[in-house]
């Protein structure tokens, strides 16, 4: 691997929420403190020295900062206050600013009002798009039938075509990513080194573990944190599935508690992960919400907007109230089209895919064994022809 160096480096991470490096003095302390740091991932000491020696490829193509969970022990235990907790978060959106391909994702990061303005801009875009729909072939006061505001069916037609949208923008960040940690060192012109292809089907698996169960969290000192994280993403994926493959059964007109149940629980448990999340920051309560960074409330009030507007709209719509329940509706996908199209692809929601990619790659990585070089090849072959 290159070991190009960057002076700038450290300058360019404080942008990105990293501004207490140079205090490091390399004591390991925080490595001592991590329950997640391994021997081969020896983290957080390492990438803060890699940071002071501009180490960028290093860190390119490095899988420490989504090891870590920022539970924020190395943080409060830290003797120079560089706050290697903030730094391996500020390591994860600079990283993802480095596998997004279209460079938006660097310009929301260091310039947290252009992605404030692109949220509003989408989001009023898409009021007036369905607003635009809605009154054009429809009735406001409708919100099933043939004359409904916003059909269900074309509803659903757009959410697939915006969760196409949004794996177009991401598989190709997802290919960088693996490029950067394991692909070049394994398919790259220098190829040193492979990894068997029995190894990538075994453990293709810890994606989707530990992209639903967040299992490496509840390793960590204090169990609170995971659990809310768990109840966060148990709730996404549930509400994400009842849009994709439910959304008639949750139109219908009468409940069917088969299905409305999980979309209650759903939304119980995003309003509250959520709502815990906003207050941790507003009081800085825990340790890893000291510090944030604006995309991080971005996040969260995108979030809180789509979950309670999500249940006023079922509410409004059950209590007969069809005209404020289509308002309530537009608001929604106000929310959810600025969500999935500007936040998942190019900010924070992006980590949904790129931590448990990297539990995957960095199993991956353990795998690894030295290529065969072309002499042993080449001999190999005339053995055979000899013999
Ligand atoms: S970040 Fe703090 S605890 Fe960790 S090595 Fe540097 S000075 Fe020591
Ligand atoms: S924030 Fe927690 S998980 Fe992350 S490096 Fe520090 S101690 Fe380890």
């Amino acid at each position: 691997m290159s070991t190009r160096v960057n002076p700038e480096l450290v300058e360019e991470l404080s942008a990105y929420g990293a501004e207490d490096v140079q205090k490091c003095f390399n004591c390991g302390n925080c490595t001592a403190t991590c329950s997640l740091a391994e021997e081969h991932e020896n983290f957080p000491r390492r990438s803060m020295r890699a940071l002071q020696l501009g180490m960028e490829d290093r860190l390119k193509g490095g899988l420490e900062p989504w090891l870590c969970y920022y539970c924020g022990e190395c943080s409060t235990l830290c003797p120079r206050g560089a706050q290697p907790g903030e730094t391996m978060m500020s390591l994860r959106r600079w990283l993802t600013s480095r596998y997004d391909f279209t460079g938006i994702s660097r310009l929301f990061y260091r310039r947290p009002r252009v992605e404030v303005v692109s949220v509003i801009v989408v989001a009023l875009l898409t009021a007036l798009g369905f607003s635009l729909f809605g009154f054009l072939r429809g009735n406001i006061h409708e919100y099933n039938g043939a004359n409904s505001f916003l059909p269900a069916a074309t509803i659903h037609i757009f959410d697939w075509s915006l969760a196409g949208v949004l794996l177009a923008l991401l598989i190709p960040n997802i290919f960088r990513m693996w490029w950067f940690t394991v692909g070049r060192e394994t398919m790259g012109r220098s190829r040193a080194m492979r990894v068997p292809a029995a190894a990538y089907l075994r453990s293709v698996y810890l994606f989707p573990l530990h992209f639903i169960t967040q299992k490496r969290y509840a390793q960590c000192e204090r169990r609170r944190p995971w659990l809310v994280h768990l109840a966060l993403m148990l709730s996404y994926v549930t509400m994400l599935v009842l849009i994709m493959f439910f959304l008639k059964y949750m139109w219908a007109a009468t409940i069917d508690w088969r299905v409305h149940v999980f979309g209650y629980l759903a939304s119980a448990g995003l309003i509250f992960a959520t709502v815990w999340a906003i207050i941790g920051r507003l009081k800085k309560m825990e340790a890893q919400h000291q510090h944030s960074h604006e995309s991080d409330w971005i996040f969260l009030i995108l979030l809180l907007v789509v979950a309670l507007t999500g249940v006023a709209q079922h509410v409004l719509h059950r209590s007969g109230a069809d005209a404020a329940a289509n308002v309530a509706y537009v608001v929604h996908l106000m929310g959810v089209v600025p969500m999935l199209g500007l936040e998942v692809p190019f900010s924070k929601w992006s980590h949904m895919a790129y931590r448990p990619l990297a539990m995957y790659f960095a199993t991956l990585r353990k795998h690894m064994v030295p290529a065969p070089i072309p002499e042993q090849v080449a001999g190999g072959m005339q053995t055979e022809l000899v013999s």
